[in-house]
């Protein structure tokens, strides 16, 4: 039995401003929340205060980079897009982070340390980022440059084209500090234009409309850039994400060593993973529902002068169950369709929904056929995948064996206390 109560969490080192670990028995009543304030709590040094209860700093010493207004002591009178001080339950420092008022997280950690959040500070966080990205990817110039938390910037993102980036703005500190962050992006990666694609939805949880246009220099038309060997060309201010799908890249490229015989791509978006299989198998029969996608895929299978890759715009779970109703026969498949739940409410739905397209892949596949299938999906995480894969494979009646267990690529680095950076999956998988 432990004599005296465990002391705060040691491992993140000293910080200056908080006293040595406290001897005293825990708190034995309930907390009471501080009243909600009208005039904010300022340190010396101007920034607000945060206080957070001890739910909340027993997320912080879990290592979990957000915190969520329920953990926070009362209700902050701030306006959202502050950088705050952050402090325990007892008023000690622990941290600097970025404020959101309208979102469920209220905080995002920036720093454990009583340092300066400034130009510099930012500007040392890019120069990290790219730091991986030039050990990682050597010679590569298409690759996503800030993954958000992962990266330490919360609620950025930036992928970079070749000359051009195209960044999203996910919360109001990174928005209101546009100014700044496009301002050192081009100091350090001297772009010829940066197009802003913070038109997405997660924005409205923030109390931010959807945006888009171009911040910096020029644009015009698709972007070019390599994929392995195959030219891939993408257009970054009406494309779907910030122009393509980055995370998939070397997975496409892994595609192609698997590719044989007859190929199959379900939800082929521009081609990123057919046109790698056209570069091996005898032919490629590429599903996408949008016509404007399957466009750009042509043109790039034109551009690639790859002729054996036909592009057929339908919904790929119908095309799946009429070829299984037809006994075709495929050697290589592909699945990557879009995310199929966006909150915890709709995971067994999604998990319906990929057994149906993985089951009949299964069943599409003739023997010693590849099966590459992989999802987006953050509220599925690997082993569900995984375990929706057995169940697929019991029920078509085949014996399939896991080639490769992969991920996102290495530009998008995965926090470990934030599961939500371990978005992707995409298996390998061989059916015998
Ligand atoms: N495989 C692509 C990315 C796919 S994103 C790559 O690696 O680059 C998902 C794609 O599926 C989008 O292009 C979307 O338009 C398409 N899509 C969504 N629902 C679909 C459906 N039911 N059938 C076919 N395509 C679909």
């Amino acid at each position: 039995m432990p004599t005296s109560p465990k002391p705060p969490n040691p491992r993140r080192g000293a910080r200056p401003s908080s006293p040595p670990p406290g001897r005293g028995r825990p708190h034995a009543r309930p907390e009471k929340p501080a009243p909600d304030r009208t005039t904010p709590d300022v340190a010396a040094d101007g920034l607000p205060n945060v206080q957070l209860l001890r739910r909340g700093v027993e997320r912080w010493q879990a290592g979990h980079p957000w915190i969520y207004r329920a953990d926070l002591n009362g209700d902050p009178a701030l306006a959202g897009g502050e950088v705050v001080r952050v402090t325990d339950h007892r008023g000690w420092f622990i941290g600097k982070a970025f404020y959101s008022k309208h979102s469920k997280i209220s905080l995002r950690w920036l720093t454990y340390d009583d340092v300066p959040v400034d130009a510099d500070f930012f500007r040392q966080r890019l120069q990290a980022a790219d730091e991986l990205r030039r050990r990682a990817l050597p010679g590569e110039s298409t690759y996503r440059v800030v993954h958000g938390e992962a990266d330490g910037i919360p609620g950025l993102v930036v992928d970079r084209y070749g000359d051009y980036l195209s960044a999203q703005f996910l919360v109001p500190a990174t928005e209101q500090r546009k100014a700044l962050l496009v301002d050192l992006l081009q100091e350090q990666f001297r772009p010829r234009g940066i197009v802003n694609r913070s038109d997405v939805g997660v924005r409205n949880l923030e109390g931010l409309t959807p945006e888009k246009g171009l911040l910096r220099g020029e644009l015009s038309g698709p972007v070019t850039f390599h994929e392995g060997l195959v030219r891939m060309s993408a257009d970054l201010l009406e494309g779907q994400k910030t122009g393509a799908f980055l995370d998939q890249r070397e997975n496409h490229v892994m595609a192609a060593h698997y590719a044989h015989g007859e190929a199959l791509d379900c939800f082929s978006y521009v081609g990123g993973f057919a046109l790698q299989l056209a570069t091996q198998a005898k032919s490629v029969t590429a599903i996408e529902i949008s016509e404007s996608a399957a466009a750009q895929l042509r043109q790039n299978a034109a551009a690639n002068k790859l002729g054996n890759l036909d592009v057929v715009v339908a919904n790929a779970f119908d095309f799946l169950r009429d070829a299984v109703d037809e006994g075709r026969r495929f050697d290589t498949i592909v699945l990557d369709p879009p995310s199929f739940a966006k909150n915890k409410d709709a995971i067994a739905a999604a998990v319906r929904g990929y057994k149906e397209i993985n089951l009949r892949a299964m069943q599409l596949l003739r023997p010693g056929g590849i099966l590459i299938s992989a999802s987006c999906t953050y509220h599925v995480d690997e082993q569900a995948f995984e375990d929706m894969l057995a169940s697929a494979a019991a029920d078509a009646r085949r014996r399939v064996q896991i080639i490769e267990r992969r991920g996102a690529g290495r530009d998008h680095p995965v926090l470990l206390n934030l599961r939500e950076t371990r978005y992707l999956k995409c298996f390998v998988l061989r059916v015998l």
